[in-house]
């Protein structure tokens, strides 16, 4: 197989791989970077001779690995694009929201290619969408040769797949992003056990040891702990989420946290995307006992829309928890406005719930010290750092030694390391060097055959 990876910034970012298989061509996903904007943010699609691709596989609808879809199939006119059903439900939305965010950016900073794909470019992609059922191969031809792609349930998200690619007896399996664990709203990962010939390993959390005793279940109750003495002292509680898969997760943690009386019930904010996602959610669940989420859920919880007199800086007019976007705290995000309005009071706490990039406020908060000032640039806002700020793992990603023990079950002639900074990589080169399999650790842009 040849493979290139077409995410110029590596790591982690504008997720997009190409692959070559005899005769087929295709592409893994199409991201957006989420720490930049404008053509920095994109792949490097322009690698790809337009009309070259015999097809295009999604694994998942976060934004690193759907945002700029829209431009690779406007460029690939011919190419389908191979998801599962979940995902096709779930991308209609992200992507309208991302036209809408793009559009914003184009004068908050002033980039006038944006927004890089319309309506238009969106109805025509729908247009293409394939979507197999899970675990069952899925049949393409060229000049009288095929090529096999079947979606296995990735956890992760609602939607994600790893996909298992065979051609000529050859199989490439892709984890895509991938949980093994179960969730309150997603069954863990349902993946094939027979050896392959390539793996490509996401390996976002090579770097992050796991304290012996520590699980998800066991991070629940330590949130809900630290929520409990929050609202205790009539303070309020804010957990950054993203919108797509996190906020609803958390919804059914907090439902039943209500119900067992783990916490007092307090009103409940939530912000737009991620309480429009929830009715989407529910549509999925009716498919596929995979996902289990319900839109009563909010009528339970008692939640409401984020209120509008939201100030910078400024105590919000009501107390309670605040669930909101983005899970990064990016820059003039619900999440962001309202750490500037809450970080200054000790009564009041900041639970991180999921991976924060340290570039980002998010990450740069979690780093402050108690009593430290932190500035709040895009709002003009400095506070101390008075509230507690606390990160709890409920990560979305597998553990790192539950990925080994995988790639050791199915023994690969080949694993390419994937979706990882660069000490995550480095912890699974050092892991796996004693197996009996070439490690490729691609640089960007470059093409391997493997
Ligand atoms: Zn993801
Ligand atoms: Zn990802």
């Amino acid at each position: 197989m040849k493979f290139t990876d077409l995410n110029a910034h590596g790591g982690i970012g504008a997720n997009c791989s190409l692959c070559e298989l005899g005769p087929f061509k295709f592409v893994i996903d199409s991201g957006l970077h989420p720490k930049y904007a404008g053509p920095d943010s994109l792949p490097r699609h322009e690698i790809i001779e337009r009309f070259s691709l015999d097809f295009i596989i999604l694994t998942h609808c976060h934004l690193d690995h759907l945002g700029s879809l829209p431009l690779l199939s406007r460029e690939q006119p011919d190419a389908p694009v191979i998801l599962s059903y979940a995902s096709s439900v779930l991308a209609r939305r992200m992507l309208s929201n991302s036209i809408s965010v793009m559009k914003r950016q184009r004068s908050e900073l002033n980039i006038p290619e944006l927004p890089y794909y319309g309506r238009g470019d969106l109805t025509s992609l729908y247009d293409r969408f394939k979507t197999p059922p899970l675990h069952t191969p899925y049949r393409l031809e060229k000049n009288g040769e095929f090529i096999e792609i079947t979606l296995h349930h990735a956890g992760h998200v609602a939607g994600a797949v790893s996909v298992n690619v065979k051609y000529n007896r050859k199989s490439v399996f892709f984890t895509g992003d991938i949980l093994f664990n179960d969730q309150r709203t997603l069954d863990g990962a349902n993946l094939p056990k027979e050896p392959v010939d390539i793996l490509v390993t996401e390996t976002t959390r090579g770097a992050t040891e796991i304290p012996k005793n520590q699980s998800r279940e066991s991070e629940i109750v330590r949130m809900l702990r630290q929520m409990n003495s929050t609202l205790a002292k009539h303070g309020s509680v804010l957990v950054p989420v993203f919108a797509l898969g996190r906020m609803q997760e958390m919804l059914a943690v907090l439902d039943e946290a209500f119900r067992k009386k783990a916490i007092p019930k307090v009103p409940v904010f939530c912000s737009g995307l991620g309480m429009d996602l929830v009715n989407h959610f529910h549509e999925i669940s009716k498919n596929t006992n995979r996902v289990r989420f319900n839109r009563k859920v909010l009528k339970s919880i008692g939640a409401r829309p984020l209120p509008k007199k939201i100030e910078p800086g400024r105590r919000p007019p009501m107390d309670g928890i605040f669930l909101v976007s983005s899970g990064m705290m990016v820059e003039n995000t619900p999440s962001y406005v309202l750490a500037s309005s809450l970080l200054g009071d000790a009564k009041n706490s900041i639970l991180f719930v999921g991976y924060c990039d340290p570039s980002t406020p998010g990450g740069k908060l979690l780093s402050a010290q108690k009593d430290e000032t932190f500035e709040f640039d895009a709002v003009d806002v400095i506070q101390k750092t008075e509230a507690k700020v606390c990160k709890f793992d409920l990560s979305g990603h597998a553990n790192r030694d539950e990925l080994l023990s995988y790639a050791k079950k199915i023994s690969p002639r080949s694993v390419i390391l994937h979706h990882g900074d660069p000490e995550a990589r480095e912890w699974f080169k050092q892991n796996l060097k004693d197996e009996p399999f070439s490690i490729y650790d691609p640089e960007p842009l470059k093409t391997y055959e493997i």
